[in-house]
């Protein structure tokens, strides 16, 4: 597992939009080779293959793109068996090139080094990343919500995303031609969609509800709210300022797992459960109070150990 890359561990799909813009973002460099990725990362003097050889790149299936590290490439020069197809000219002389930079490529025990271009020194932040997607376009209202509360940065990925309706729903699956179910699998009712999700899904309307019996937290759930923002405005003006914090958490924290729950019914087939969620959401809050997250601590029970 690649535990380098921005989106490990995250549970969602990315679009190519989404994956060009870490990509254009990073470059590896290769120590032990075993978590960069042959084809895809930009490990050869800074670039990709398919930057160094585009013709030879579109000869490579797309299973072993995403698979071949660098350190099985490199063995026994395996990349040069990934090539399929007849080649031509220009992927000959891509392939005669390449095999010359492969070549001289030596490895080392170290691990391999992700390094990130938006930030002075080269760290991967959420926050970075956030404004280099905004790179002359309006920076959206809910910056705050998502960048500025506490939570883990694949929480707060997911939320990027959802705020820009960029999450896998079955609405967007639809628009793209793609085989989505007809209806929310949470709730059996309506078409799915983010703003449904999260918003109007009875469902999790109820999940919210079961929250707020133990929560000491007198923010309003979602109920109708036009769009995540709108919600979000609503809840903060009925929020004591010194619990605004708790609030920010708490609605990542529960957007994002009715999300997870969402995906275990779509991708493993499991029952939607409001006693399930209701106990995974327990869990992780005491998690992430247990991790720092300070002002989501102070709304749970006195009785949770985590005070
Ligand atoms: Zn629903």
């Amino acid at each position: 597992m690649d535990t380098s890359r921005a989106w490990h561990g995250l549970d969602m799909q990315f679009t190519p939009e989404e994956r060009s813009l870490f990509h254009a973002s990073t470059t590896m460099q290769p120590g032990d080779g075993t978590t960069t990725l042959f084809w895809e990362d930009r490990w050869l003097l800074g670039l990709s293959i398919r930057e160094h050889a585009p013709a030879l790149y579109m000869c490579i299936p797309k299973n072993r793109r995403k698979s071949r590290t660098v350190a099985e490439g490199i063995h026994g020069n395996a990349w040069a068996r990934d090539i399929r197809g007849i080649l031509g000219l220009q992927e000959i002389g891509q392939y005669l090139q390449l095999w010359l930079l492969v070549s001289r490529t030596t490895l080392s025990p170290e691990l391999d080094k992700l390094t990130w271009k938006w930030t002075a020194n080269d760290i991967y932040t959420a926050r970075s990343c956030y404004q280099a997607t905004f790179h002359g376009s309006t920076v959206c209202r809910s910056w705050k919500l998502i960048w500025k509360s506490w939570a883990p940065s694949k929480v707060r990925f997911f939320h990027w995303l959802a705020s820009q309706d960029r999450c896998w729903t079955a609405e967007r699956l639809a628009r793209h031609g793609l085989t989505h179910h007809p209806r929310c699998l949470l709730c059996d009712q309506e078409p799915e969609s983010m703003q449904h999700l999260l918003l109007t899904c009875p469902f999790a309307k109820q999940t919210w509800h079961g929250i707020m019996s133990w929560l000491r937290l007198p923010t309003p759930v979602p109920d109708q709210d036009a769009t995540l923002q709108d919600w979000w405005l609503r809840a903060r003006d009925a929020t004591p300022p010194l619990l605004r914090k708790a609030m920010a958490s708490v609605a990542l924290l529960v957007f994002w797992m009715i999300w997870k729950h969402r995906n275990a019914c779509v991708f493993d087939h499991v029952t939607p459960s409001l006693v399930k969620l209701d106990a995974a959401i327990k869990d992780e809050s005491r998690k992430w109070s247990k991790a720092g997250a300070k002002g989501l601590r102070v709304t749970l029970p006195s009785s949770w150990d985590v005070h």
